[in-house]
């Protein structure tokens, strides 16, 4: 190097090598690309993935400990980052269901994905039948020869209805197809699709997984792999893949996921005990009472009732609106899943998507208020949510 000029030492002279001890916390590669001695080898390494690293956007080692802890976690053969959790619902899709495809999904879904099915994919020629998945009937007769994917989430908000995904994968098996999961609510913590017999697992990995509030990513999660690479060929060319310093964030965040998860119930548990109890409050959707409609489902699917919950205020719209703009320890804002505690309005913020018909349909009510227990004290959470009631 010596005999380099000024410039040139300063752009290559830097030498980190990697010590024979594992560093405690993963590296971070941020880098785009990889540099090759050899040629041949170049060319060989970029034929397909899982040969080594060319490119960030095909693969990059950060992303692929991410992507190889997630698959642990949810029991999965391999797993695929994404920038976005809707880049891995878009990528997922697209890599399933051909054009003059059909696709049967539930009815409450995610404001994103609802758009996603109802005005983009028609355009790549994806048709589809949107049913309530907890009658296995209806499910039953939306199937149509050319359908190619059945998709649900584990735990659909703000109704929180929980799937019944053995039911549904039993069925998707029938059918010869597969059953996509969104799990972005119940997290690898509390609910394992998988293992219930779906094929595929997507997840927004900007909500419990992260838990911090400060990435915003996704991930596909694979029971088999031919799949992944499908996807992937996807992926690459539309381009949603992850950032190295995302999937370092998570690798991060993932550590403590069981024990935010344990806070959060707990801070859940008192919160809709007070809820359900107070004179204002109509109605509570948390999958841990027993007065929701699908408790038992629940009990079978999931190992906790989770930290996302909604009820309906007394009063409609304006009620719903006025509580969120009355609480100060719970933030108004959009996500969840995070450390903190926050508040939303669906009908006028992430089911903006939907009409009127349709959120009736979905079971949203106008004067609904969607929660994301965080682990502050629980007493403050509480206290908050007392004074804000009585502002509505
Ligand atoms: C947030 C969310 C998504 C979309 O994820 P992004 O990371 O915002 O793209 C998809 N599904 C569910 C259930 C979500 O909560």
């Amino acid at each position: 190097m010596s005999q380099r000029r000024f410039a040139t030492r300063a752009i290559q002279g830097a030498v980190v090598t990697p010590p024979p001890q594992q560093p405690l916390a993963p590296p971070l590669y941020q880098t785009s690309a990889f540099s090759f001695d050899d040629a041949d080898l170049y060319a060989e390494t970029l034929r397909a993935p899982g040969r080594g690293m060319v490119y960030t956007r095909y693969e990059n080692p950060t992303t692929a400990g991410f992507e190889a802890l997630i698959a642990d976690l949810e029991g999965g053969a391999q797993a695929l980052a994404a920038a976005s959790g809707m880049a891995a619902i878009a990528t997922v899709l697209l890599s399933l269901v051909p054009p003059g495809g059909h696709l049967v999904a539930q009815r409450e879904l995610y404001g994103g994905t609802y758009s996603l099915l109802r005005r983009h994919l028609p355009r790549c020629g994806v048709e589809t039948t949107m049913v309530d998945c907890a009658d296995l009937d209806s499910l039953r007769a939306a199937r149509r020869d050319n359908t190619a994917a059945v998709y649900v989430e584990t735990i659909a908000n703000p109704t929180m209805t929980v799937a019944d995904v053995p039911a549904i994968a039993a069925l998707a098996d029938e059918w010869g197809v597969p059953l996509v999961v969104d799990n972005t609510v119940a997290s690898p913590a509390l609910c394992r699709p998988l293992e219930h017999g779906a094929s595929i697992v997507v997840h927004s990995a900007t909500k419990f997984l992260s838990g911090h509030s400060d990435v915003v990513g996704g991930v596909a999660v694979f029971a088999d792999e031919g799949r992944r690479l499908a996807a992937w060929e996807h992926l690459i060319e539309f381009g949603g893949s992850m950032d190295p310093f995302a999937a370092w964030l998570l690798l991060r965040g993932i550590k403590t996921l069981d024990v935010r998860m344990s806070r959060q119930i707990a801070n859940a548990t008192r919160v809709a005990e007070l809820l359900a109890a107070h004179a204002n409050v109509q109605r509570v959707y948390w999958p841990g009472l027993r007065t929701h409609p699908t408790y038992d489902v629940g009990r079978r699917v999931l190992s906790g009732p989770g930290g996302f919950l909604s009820f309906e205020v007394d009063g409609g719209r304006e009620a719903g609106r006025r509580f969120v703009q009355a609480t100060r320890v719970a933030k108004l804002a959009p996500s969840l899943g995070g450390v903190e505690s926050l508040v939303s309005h669906p009908a006028s913020t992430t089911h903006r998507q939907y009409d009127a018909a349709a959120l009736a349909e979905a079971g949203i009510g106008e004067g609904m208020v969607r929660m994301s227990v965080g682990i502050e004290d629980a007493d403050d959470l509480c206290e908050d949510l007392t004074s804000a009631l009585a502002q509505v």
